[in-house]
């Protein structure tokens, strides 16, 4: 069953449905009787996506309800979001009426994602009429831009309002969509009928219909993915145009792989089928959203075209992936929220992302989307990141992931100071270290492919739900695999403040970090993306449109002055280019003569000098001879693959 219990504890979870219901509904009988009507009784909501090529959303709902006070409220802590992020901006237009007549509103005056009403005597039924305006800026999370001429992707939550005080489990919803002429969609909704453009959906829970949004456009196809594989996966694509539909077949066998390696990782599934909903598009916000039976992956327009934008693209759809077990059916209990008002926790986000992010590029290489090489050089790009990270001696990891409703932002400025989502990257360290630890003490016996298969897949498929963890329960399933002391371990990396980065599971699994002129490859696919000149691990910026978009705290160029923002006017008296930096960087090696930058900050310049001679850097994984490869081992298939498959 579908569980929202999170917010208790375990002991009364085991002892609980039936007397959890009669809770609830006593609660909702005495708190509020629209509560309790509605909740025998479905909404129903249609949304109207004609008009998103302008960016303007309508949604129509009728709810049940009954006469006196009703609170209807607006989601807030979007999941996957990890954060208050409801666009209640962007939501507009409201409008209610009951028998025609219109019922008036009042925002609350502390709570602005409430609204109060007095719902009239022999009123049973409120229609509500909203809109949402697709205005975000093509960033940031889902309340981004997410429509184009060509395409939408329609986020149920920047549409439904919901009767105060409800659990999300509770509240049974009617959906259906109505789509421009000739538009395609994909979804992991059930569609209960279509005509008319207008396509309707068997009901569900409030909780699965947030967690289901759908990818609609003109230019879509829908592709079976490993059709060997029970459940059924589907990669839909939308696009701008549609030349940028075109995915290779090698790259389709490849998501194709993905599907089995994760059933070999897992041994479980916990969805009735499984839709990658893709958007391939340079006018949305570029993000992935994870979902129990979807996931929101959108990319660049030309992402499958070009080998860059593939390179850094590599990881999305099996990070997403990976959280339909790692953080959807298994959540940290502070996660695992009753309804979208609640807050969220998210000390454990190290676990939902970290791991996520270790599984999910270890996915990436085991199904081919990238080579051995290509992990290798994302991890040492990754890890030597993590390892320039001077914010790291005032905030350990864990606050990070405290407070991630603050960091959630686009990457920015002096986040080597701040430090960011860390508990991604890091995370991922401290995963690997795991899982080079139980490789190396049990000499290759067990690995955390084990404690993945009994932890996040528990021995047999499920329909969608949530079974919340606590640390304790984590140590404890790590013990079951291998006996260690895992709760000194994480709690060692999580409050140290170290300047150095976690590297254990490089050195474990073979290699060691190394900094030499030889280009990263994972490094010159975000240079040529747009990241701009990496310059981080010699003088200690990234340069972007000839500007320092940052500098690293310590470093040469921090030293000498420089701050984010300033403009490079000219290096060693001469036009700035990329090229003719990473020059001065080189020739500067081994002489005495310093990098001379004219930076410009607003109207004022200045002349810089950077006393640096040690030539251009970039990281790399160099094996350690005497030590076992274990990363290597780690990557290797653990599934049947494309070709062998369609063999047999
Ligand atoms: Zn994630």
């Amino acid at each position: 069953m579908n569980s929202n219990r999170e917010t208790l504890s375990c002991e009364l979870q085991q002892k609980r449905a039936i007397s959890l219901r009669a809770v609830a509904t006593i609660l909702a009988f005495i708190g509020s009787a629209d509560v309790f009507a509605q909740a025998r009784r479905p909404l129903q909501i249609m949304v109207d996506l004609t008009d998103a090529p302008r960016k303007l959303l309508r949604a129509q709902l009728t709810i049940p309800v009954e006469p006196g006070p009703l609170t209807l409220v607006y989601p807030q802590w979007i999941p996957g979001e990890h954060g208050p992020t409801g666009p209640v901006d962007n939501f507009a237009g409201i409008a209610f009426s009951a028998n025609e007549q219109p019922i008036p509103w009042q925002r609350d005056n502390v709570n602005m994602f409430a609204f109060h009403l007095i719902i009239p005597a022999g009123v049973r039924t409120l229609e509500a009429k909203v809109d949402f305006l697709a205005t975000g800026p093509p960033s940031g999370l889902s309340e981004g831009a997410s429509t184009s001429a060509n395409l939408a992707i329609l986020s149920w939550n920047e549409f439904v309002l919901y009767p105060s005080g409800s659990a999300a489990a509770d509240v049974i919803f009617e959906p259906s969509v109505r789509l421009p002429e000739g538009w395609k969609f994909g979804t992991a909704l059930t569609r209960a009928s279509a005509g008319d453009n207008v396509i309707r959906f068997e009901p569900v829970r409030l909780e699965m219909l947030v967690d289901s949004p759908v990818l609609a456009g003109k230019f879509f196809k829908e592709v079976p993915l490993a059709a060997d594989v029970t459940p059924k996966h589907f990669l839909d694509v939308a696009a701008d145009g549609p030349e940028d539909l075109n995915i290779s077949a090698d790259e389709l066998d490849h998501f194709s792989n993905l599907v089995r390696e994760a059933g070999a990782l897992f041994k479980s599934r916990h969805y009735n089928s499984y839709h990658f909903l893709l958007t391939l598009s340079d006018n949305v916000a570029h993000l992935g959203l994870e979902h129990h039976q979807s996931s929101d992956d959108r990319v660049d327009a030309t992402t499958y075209l070009d080998d860059d934008l593939m390179l850094l693209a590599g990881d999305l759809l099996p990070h997403e992936f990976t959280h339909s077990w790692n953080g959807k059916y298994r959540r940290p209990a502070g996660l695992a929220t009753t309804n979208y008002q609640q807050p969220m926790k998210g000390n454990l986000l190290w676990v939902y992302e970290g791991l996520t992010q270790y599984l999910g590029d270890v996915l990436a290489a085991r199904s081919g989307i990238w080579t051995p090489a290509q992990y290798k050089s994302y991890l040492a790009a990754s890890a030597a990141e993590m390892d320039h990270r001077p914010g790291r001696t005032w905030r350990d990891l864990e606050d990070t992931a405290v407070a991630a409703q603050t960091l959630l932002e686009e990457t920015t400025p002096w986040d080597n100071w701040r430090r960011s989502v860390d508990y991604y990257a890091e995370g991922e360290l401290i995963w690997l270290e795991v899982d080079t630890i139980i490789r190396n003490r049990s000499e290759g016996k067990r690995s955390l492919n084990d404690f993945c298969a009994q932890f996040l897949g528990r021995g047999g498929n499920t329909p969608p739900e949530v079974v919340p963890y606590t640390f304790e329960e984590l140590v404890k399933a790590l013990n079951q695999v291998e006996t260690y002391d895992w709760a000194a371990f994480f709690h060692e990396r999580l409050t140290s403040n170290s300047p150095h980065a976690p590297l254990g599971g490089i050195a474990g699994g073979g290699y060691r970090m190394e900094y030499n002129d030889t280009t990263n490859s994972y490094i010159r696919a975000e240079e040529s993306s747009g990241r701009g000149l990496n310059a981080w691990y010699s003088l200690g910026i990234f340069v972007a449109d000839n500007a320092v978009s940052d500098v690293l705290v310590g470093s040469p160029a921090y030293n000498a002055g420089l701050g984010p923002g300033m403009k490079i006017v000219a290096v060693n008296g001469r036009g700035e280019t990329d090229e003719l930096l990473r020059q001065a960087i080189r020739d500067a090696k081994g002489s005495g003569a310093p990098v001379e930058l004219i930076v410009q900050n607003a109207n004022f310049f200045k002349v810089v000098k950077i006393d640096y001679h040690d030539g251009v850097k970039y990281p790399h994984l160099v094996r350690e001879e005497k030590k076992p490869v274990v990363i290597d081992d780690i990557i290797k298939p653990l599934a049947k693959h494309a070709t062998v498959a369609a063999l047999e």
